[in-house]
């Protein structure tokens, strides 16, 4: 795999499956754009594709027999085409769509200064999801109001061990510096499923359904607590919240503020700052915490609505499997009246909630989310501009009447077909 990596410059990698930490490496060697015959549109590796600023195909069948090194092809990221030795007529179209792209592109960075705010005036602050201190260049000159999620396992899977505190430290204080004094809520590692597997015990037949996130950090409490200890050394400046990845109980949130209140006492005594009051969260990314939202609630500072999860868990469909693809859609209703349930149960004690996951970039989905009472949005740096521009277009009102029509449909298909009827941009 190295050899490929060093071969990626200026081309496009066609495999049959990526892996976050291939993302990277491939990304670091050059390469501008990806096509794999297997995957899904919120596989990790996609999202951080997606990141980059790259165009993806997914669930391209077969394309390895077809491809060969060195053939010359173009790929479509929005529309999902690929061109193999494309003739003259295909190669000079595209060129012209590159240009309408980049032309696109610096039109909507107009926006990055503009408040978030819908046209009927209820301010949506946006956020912007971060995968390593890089990203915050771009995410402040698209003008996010901070992070909404930082993905810490990312520091694992390119490192490819456990950092130790101080190297740990370092990566939480360049993301926090850079976005002082803006918000930056650090997730507690969530190893395991399609993430990162080395390091733990076995391979699992379900990697998905088992040792991961919350899961893997209260069995393995030395890695938890040297996380927590960088953290809160980072929190001195105010500006550091921790949330929690796969809760589905209670007992996991209480377990989990114990840990983090020893470290402080540790701290304490080694007379090292930090904020007393760092606010801890609690992802909502399982039915099971959704159903328990007003529990969870209760013990908990903010919440984060991780919608790729809570899609793929509450229909039951794997996100990283182009095979059941069509059946994992984060509009269906299932997943709304969920979002809603964690959304009202926030609202009535008093917390902010935010979603993070991919459908809050999505530009059906933005008015649908606000018109269920979700008044913060984390989307990828590069889509903070264009969500803006949704936003901005959108009437708070209008979103509220569908979202409630939204709610009595029973498919992800109908919801669409309403979203294109009712103009909620009218
Ligand atoms: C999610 O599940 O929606 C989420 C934001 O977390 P991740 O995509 O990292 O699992
Ligand atoms: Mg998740």
């Amino acid at each position: 795999k190295k050899e490929n990596y060093s071969r990626a410059k200026g081309k496009i990698v066609i495999a049959k499956s990526l892996t976050p930490s291939d993302a990277i490496s491939y990304r670091e060697a050059g390469a501008i754009g990806f096509v794999t015959e297997m995957g899904g549109l919120t596989s990790h590796a996609s999202i951080l594709i997606r990141n980059f600023g790259l165009p993806e195909i997914v669930g391209a069948k077969d394309i390895l027999e077809i491809a060969k090194e060195g053939d010359k092809v173009i790929i479509d990221g929005y529309t999902g085409e690929i061109y193999y030795n494309p003739s003259k007529s295909e190669v000079s179209r595209y060129v012209a769509k590159k240009k309408q792209e980049r032309r696109r592109r610096e039109l909507l960075g107009g926006f990055a200064n503009l408040p978030s705010v819908t046209r009927d005036g209820v301010e949506i602050p946006l956020f912007t999801n971060i995968n390593s201190p890089e990203e915050t260049v771009n995410a402040l000159m698209n003008g996010c109001e901070g992070s909404g999620l930082v993905r810490t396992e990312n520091l694992i899977i390119s490192k490819n061990y456990f950092p130790d505190e101080d190297e740990q430290f370092e990566w939480y204080e360049a993301i926090a510096h850079r976005l002082y004094p803006k918000p930056v809520p650090f997730r507690a590692f969530d190893i395991g499923s399609d993430k990162y597997a080395e390091g733990l015990p076995k391979r699992e037949d379900n990697p998905a359904l088992g040792f991961r996130g919350i899961r893997f950090l209260l069995e393995r409490e030395d890695i938890f607590r040297t996380q927590i200890r960088a953290l809160l050394r980072v929190s001195k400046h105010k500006n550091v919240k921790l949330m929690l990845p796969m809760i589905t109980s209670v007992w996991e949130l209480e377990k989990a503020r114990e840990i983090i209140e020893s470290c402080k006492e540790e701290l304490r005594r080694e007379n090292q700052l930090f904020d007393e009051r760092m606010p801890v969260g609690v992802m909502i990314e399982t039915p099971a915490a959704a159903m328990i939202a007003n529990r969870l609630a209760k013990k908990s500072d903010f919440f984060s609505l991780g919608t790729n999860d809570l899609t793929q868990y509450g229909l039951a469909v794997d996100r990283n499997n182009e095979m059941v693809s069509k059946y994992y859609d984060a509009l269906h209703p299932a997943i709304l009246k969920m979002v809603k349930l964690a959304g009202d149960a926030a609202r009535k004690r008093g917390i902010p909630v935010s979603v993070c996951g991919e459908i809050a970039s999505s530009i059906a989905a933005i008015p649908l989310l606000i018109g269920l009472g979700v008044k913060e949005l984390s989307v990828s740096s590069s889509a903070l501009l264009e969500s803006k521009k949704i936003i901005r277009s959108a009437s708070y009102e209008n979103a509220r009447r569908v979202a409630k029509k939204a709610l009595k449909l029973c498919s992800a298909q109908k919801v669409r077909e309403l979203l294109r009827e009712c103009d909620v941009f009218q």
